[in-house]
Formats: C-alpha cells, sequence, structure tokens
C-alpha cells in the first residue's frame, strides 16, 4: 500500500510531513507520494509558481525515505483532478493498493470533488482526525476503524486516524515572511533557507 498527500505545498510545512509521517508509520505504508497540484480545482492561484513549489518540497524531504515527490500532475495540462492522477497511478501499477490522505477539513468537501464515487473505486480514504472528533459524515457505509481491513480490498474503505495535531498553516507562514518574522521551527530549515536565497513570499 501506498500513500498519497495532495496540495499546493506553497510551502510545505510540518503540518504535512509530520502528520503523512503518522500516517505511514501507522498503517506500515510503503511510502507516501507527495503530489503537488499545478491548478488547484477549489481554490486560487498559488504564490509560488510550481516549478518553485516543488523545488522546496524535494528540499523537505531529501532525506525522508518515506516519501517521494510525484511530479505528474505538474505535467499535466489543466485543473489538477484525483481522479485523473490515481487512474494514471493504478494503470502503472494496477496491483498497488492506493491510500488517499486526507484533512477532516478536506473530506468535508469530498462529496463536491470531480467524480468522488470513482475516486473510491480506486483508492482507500484516509481521514486524517484530531483526537476525539467525531466520525466522517459522509458514506457511512465505508467507515472502518480497522485499519487491517485496508489491505484485504483494493479500494473504497474510509479510515478515520488520529495524527498529530499541528496548527500551522502555508497561509501563516507566507503572511509571517510578507511582515518580515521568521517561521524557522514551523517548516524544515533546508526549505526555509532556500525561501529566504531565492527572496519568496516577500510580497503578496
Ligand atoms: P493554506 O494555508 O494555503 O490553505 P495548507 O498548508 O493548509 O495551505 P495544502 O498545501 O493545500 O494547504 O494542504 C495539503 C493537505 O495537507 C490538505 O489535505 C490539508 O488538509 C493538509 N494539511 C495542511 N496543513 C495541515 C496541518 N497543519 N495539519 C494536518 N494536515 C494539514
Amino acid at each position: 500500500m501506498i500513500g498519497i498527500l495532495g496540495g499546493t505545498f506553497d510551502p510545505v510545512h510540518f503540518g504535512h510531513l509530520r502528520t503523512a509521517l503518522d500516517v505511514q508509520q501507522q498503517l506500515g505504508l510503503a511510502q507516501v507520494r507527495l503530489i503537488p497540484l499545478r491548478d488547484p480545482p477549489h481554490r486560487g492561484t498559488p504564490a509560488l509558481d510550481a516549478k518553485q513549489r516543488l523545488s522546496l518540497l524535494q528540499a523537505a524531504v531529501a532525506d525522508a525515505p518515506e516519501f517521494s515527490v510525484d511530479t505528474r500532475e505538474l505535467e499535466r495540462d489543466g485543473k489538477s483532478y484525483t481522479l485523473d492522477t490515481l487512474q494514471s497511478l493504478k494503470s502503472e501499477q494496477p496491483s498497488r493498493t492506493l491510500c488517499l490522505l486526507l484533512g477532516s477539513d478536506a473530506f468535508r468537501q469530498f462529496p463536491d470533488w470531480h467524480r468522488p464515487r470513482e475516486i473510491l473505486e480506486l483508492a482507500h480514504l484516509v481521514v486524517m482526525q484530531r483526537p476525539g472528533e467525531a466520525d466522517p459524515a459522509h458514506y457511512p457505509e465505508r467507515i472502518t476503524h480497522q485499519a487491517e481491513r485496508l489491505a484485504t480490498r483494493q479500494a473504497g474503505l474510509i479510515l478515520p486516524l488520529q495524527v498529530t495535531q499541528l496548527e500551522i498553516s502555508a497561509t501563516a507562514i507566507r503572511g509571517m515572511l510578507r511582515q518580515g518574522r521568521s517561521p524557522r521551527f514551523l517548516l524544515p530549515d533546508p526549505v526555509l533557507r532556500l525561501i529566504r536565497q531565492r527572496g519568496l513570499y516577500l510580497d503578496d
């Protein structure tokens, strides 16, 4: 099984990395693929272009063998739909079980995504939750609390999983940089070094 975490990563921070590692460790995933979006369907244009966001992401995980960076959405024209990404991963490795990692906030919007039912035919969903948070509301018949069940089917289950809570957002980090404040210890040092060297995120 592999995990998939899509995002704008504008920039990548410890909120992304620690939670993805929590899931990788709890489920024993062979790896987690971080997949930067080129053109997010549900939000505005990222502050940095795709090439810059990608190089920050690669710097973040250069010495983390649990992660790999997958550039397929950056190479594809048009909106970045998760369904297209899953179909493309599946055609490369049909026997590999895919687990799509989502924050519980993101999961609340999931029924409005492009063809959610087809996504569930290709992958399991792992919904990353806060301690004590109630089960996600959608698709109750698919929810399981037994992680080992994911290995018994190729797709279609929804596993709520508790992960480390880090109140970090890329928006807040960009705000700090714009105001000349340091976001150190919220994101990996090599990422911050590149941001400073290149003078990124200094204006709106
Ligand atoms: P922004 O502040 O610009 O919205 P973000 O970091 O929240 O940025 P993305 O880079 O698009 O947004 O996030 C990708 C994925 O990582 C999403 O599924 C999101 O729910 C999750 N994520 C983001 N920040 C955290 C965090 N602090 N803890 C856990 N998951 C997070």
